[in-house]
């Protein structure tokens, strides 16, 4: 797979994040700082936070308390002194651009083809002209393996081809850093590994990739950090050999022993 060799992978920093619906507090006090070029997945039990946090780094989700930095810029909330202030949405629609989301359910405009679908943000944005992004669109497609798809409409597709669009997609966008919430989960079991793979070639060209799953056996492979939440905080976290192989709390102990 290729990637442009002047996309900078970005380094994220979540700091002191906080997020409640009504009177659940989902998100309780995180901080993690993703290194560029690094792999981060993130474990944990169903609703532990786990989506939210992918969606308040891509500002799906406001955060109460707290910030976002991607390459030291903070986006979302900006810290001034002890208060937070924050960014005009338009700031907030710039600096998406520069986050790819790989989400569970592939979300693929079903009305354009694999690569119409592939191309469309950076046509959209400006970045290049349609016959650029048509091109780039292919490449992508033909390094997930889909080369013989480009004019599929994701209806004609199987879940993980579809899901496979969707990595190439956020590729296309040339983001600092990819997120994928749970991007193998609604998958038939057979179409896992084809997208699991895609993946690891994504992680080997160095882009930052925070993910979200549940396959242990692929965390171990790619993750250059693992973090388990649990209740909307970190409980452990480290390289794979430690918190999959030697985890040090119990509560993640009990997790792994339901999900391996
Ligand atoms: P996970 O992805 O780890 O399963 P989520 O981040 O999706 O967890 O959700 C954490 C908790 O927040 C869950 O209890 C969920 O029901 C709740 N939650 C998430 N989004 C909303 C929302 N928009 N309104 C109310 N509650 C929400
Ligand atoms: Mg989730």
């Amino acid at each position: 797979m290729t990637t442009d060799q002047d996309v900078r992978p970005a380094a994220v920093e979540v700091h002191g994040a906080v997020k409640s619906f009504g009177a659940h507090t989902v998100l309780d006090g995180i901080d993690l700082t993703v290194a560029a070029g690094k792999v981060t997945v993130i474990i944990g039990p169903s609703g532990s936070g786990k989506s939210t946090l992918l969606r308040a780094i891509n500002h799906l989700e406001k955060l109460d308390q707290g910030y976002v930095s991607v390459n030291g810029e903070p986006i979302g909330v900006r810290r001034l002194g002890d208060r937070f202030k924050e960014l005009p949405e338009r700031a907030i629609l710039a600096q998406r651009r520069h986050i790819g989301f790989v989400f569970q359910n592939f979300n693929l405009f079903p009305h354009l083809t694999a690569v119409q679908n592939v191309a469309e943000a950076p046509v959209t944005t400006g970045a290049a002209t349609r016959s650029e992004a048509l091109e780039q669109a292919r490449a992508l497609l033909a390094g997930v393996g889909l080369a013989d798809k480009e004019d599929a409409y994701p209806r004609q597709l199987s879940g993980g081809q579809q899901q496979r669009v969707a990595i190439a997609r956020a590729i296309a966008q040339r983001p600092g850093v990819i997120l994928f919430d749970e991007p193998t989960s609604a998958l038939d079991p057979e179409l896992v590994g084809e997208v699991l793979s895609a993946i690891k070639d994504l992680a080997s060209t160095g882009t930052t990739l925070i993910i979200v799953t549940h396959e242990i056996a692929f965390a171990r492979e790619v993750a250059d950090e693992v973090v388990f939440l649990d209740g909307g905080r970190i409980v452990e976290q480290g390289p794979p050999s430690q918190v999959l192989d030697q985890p040090r709390h119990a509560r993640t102990r009990e997790f792994l022993s339901k999900v391996l």
